[in-house]
């Protein structure tokens, strides 16, 4: 349940603001419990666990996935000092990867997919964006100070603009999703630049919604980031079984729009299409605008060690936002991904309390397309060697594993959740795996930690 409550009519309390009282359904959260004491933390045995210098208030930029479950790990593990939460949006926090599914075509609510769980004390400013940070203090665009003596940026990400003119929808958020979904019911088609995770999705979405769709990718195949080409075809197959023009090899150049309200986008070769609606979705932008404004390390994301520490002492950075330490292949790399976020979170609020929280998860992700669920793990690309260890890629039913070097780094998958587990386990042990040993009896085999 969402509250509003009536501030004091102070300086810094000049206006009042959305208050969220966050949910009432706790999502079971494993982490082992803390119990603040004098001068720090102890665990159930007494045991001191945290430094003494943990901080009395917390600043978390961002209120997604990452900003929420850091607030609610804090107070997990027995965090009593202030919690304040900025978030620019102005919806409760709630699960991203519905944006493209279940909200698209309506299925669910917004209210319905809130990550509603009570955290005690969390000072959500809904609505309102950070615009800077100096001195220990975060400022707001509605010029209230947030003094703090840790701060998490956790801003994410934000859709990439093509510079087209004329007018084109991108879906990233809650707010996208009604506009684009009505537009959607008005014009009946589609066409999506981007062939993607979300822009697949939100075809599919559009599919079931009645609409005519089209796809145009600018790759050779779809998903080629992640997949290899049989994966890539598959899902090609499984688009044009569902109704839906999938074109590749499509560098788009212009859009015009047209006299009877269509707009007509054309490709560098000449091809064109016309659709009602158009849905950029050629990926993301990640928010390191404040990070970089404050002087921290900036690569593809904000740059951070395994326990989420920037460049700057008392400033962390977690979820999409971030760049993290690939402590197994060497290099960096954003997650991208919702469990990447909650892993990400949870070790950043550890991180602040002073706990050293461990080698970071391997990343997995999912997508759902058409009621396929595409779940994938670690770091794999189209030009890794794979090996179909269980079931069939023609069936839309697989385990694949990808090898690089003579090295497991990874997989994809259909319908095999707890071979991607199996998988990611044997990743983290960093322990060889030859190539012929991946069969459905390693996979099903006792070596893994299955978590
Ligand atoms: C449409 C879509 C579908 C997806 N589907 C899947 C999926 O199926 N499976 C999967 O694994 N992953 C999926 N993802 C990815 C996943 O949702 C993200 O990895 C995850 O939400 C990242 O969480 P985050 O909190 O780090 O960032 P975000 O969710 O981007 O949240 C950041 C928040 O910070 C706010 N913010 C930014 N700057 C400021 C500022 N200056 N002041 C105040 N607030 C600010 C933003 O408005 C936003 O609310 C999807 C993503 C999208 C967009």
């Amino acid at each position: 349940m969402w509250i509003r409550i009536r501030r004091g009519t102070g300086l810094a309390r000049r206006r009042d603001r959305a208050r969220h009282a966050l949910g009432r359904h706790p999502r079971r959260l494993v982490v082992p419990r803390l119990w603040r004491c004098q001068g720090g933390f102890r665990d159930g045995r007494g045991r001191a666990r945290v430094s003494t210098s943990a901080p009395h208030a917390i600043a978390i930029i961002g209120s997604g996935a990452t900003g929420y479950t850091a607030a609610k790990v804090l107070r997990a593990e027995g965090f009593t000092g202030s919690i304040t939460m900025i978030g620019s949006e102005h919806a409760a926090p709630y699960r991203r990867p519905t944006v493209s599914k279940e909200l698209l075509t309506g299925t669910k609510s917004i209210e319905q997919v809130q990550l509603g769980s009570a955290i005690d004390g969390v000072d959500v400013r809904s609505g309102v964006t950070a615009v800077g940070v100096a001195d220990s203090t975060v400022l707001l665009d509605d010029g209230d100070p947030v003094p703090y003596d840790a701060l998490l940026l956790a801003t994410g990400s934000r859709a990439r603009q093509l510079d087209l003119p004329g007018h084109v929808f991108t879906l990233r958020g809650a707010a996208d999703v009604e506009p684009l979904h009505a537009d959607i019911l008005r014009t009946r088609s589609l066409l999506v630049i981007g062939g993607g995770l979300i822009g697949c999705e939100a075809a599919a979405a559009a599919r079931s919604l009645g609409a005519e769709v089209t796809v145009l990718e600018a790759a050779a195949a779809p998903l080629n980031r992640i997949a290899p080409a049989a994966v890539s075809q598959m899902y090609v197959d499984l688009h044009a079984d569902n109704g839906i023009a999938f074109h590749t090899d499509v560098a788009v150049t212009d859009l015009t729009e047209q006299g009877d309200g269509t707009s007509l986008v054309t490709a560098a070769d000449g091809r064109s299409w016309s659709a009602g609606t158009v849905l950029v979705s050629v990926g993301s932008v990640p928010n390191v605008e404040l990070g970089a404004g404050m002087g921290l390390e900036i690569g593809s994301g904000v740059l951070v060690d395994a326990g989420m520490r920037t460049s700057t002492p008392n400033v962390y950075a977690a979820g999409d936002v971030a760049e993290v330490p690939n402590r197994l292949l060497g290099g960096t790399y954003r997650s991208e991904h919702w469990n990447g976020a909650l892993d990400q979170a949870a070790r950043a609020a550890r991180s602040m309390m002073g706990v050293e929280p461990g080698d970071l998860d391997v990343p997995w992700g999912w997508s759902t397309q058409h009621g396929v669920n595409l779940q994938f793990a670690g770091w794999t690309r189209a030009t890794d060697e794979y090996v179909v260890a269980r079931g069939s890629v023609a069936d839309r039913h697989f385990t694949a594993c990808a090898l690089r070097d003579g090295r497991l780094v990874g997989a994809i998958g259909v319908g095999y959740p707890k071979d991607i587990r199996q998988v990611r386990a044997a990743i983290a042990t960093g322990s060889p795996v030859q190539r012929d040993q991946l069969t459905e009896a390693w996979l099903d085999g006792p070596q893994a930690v299955v978590r």
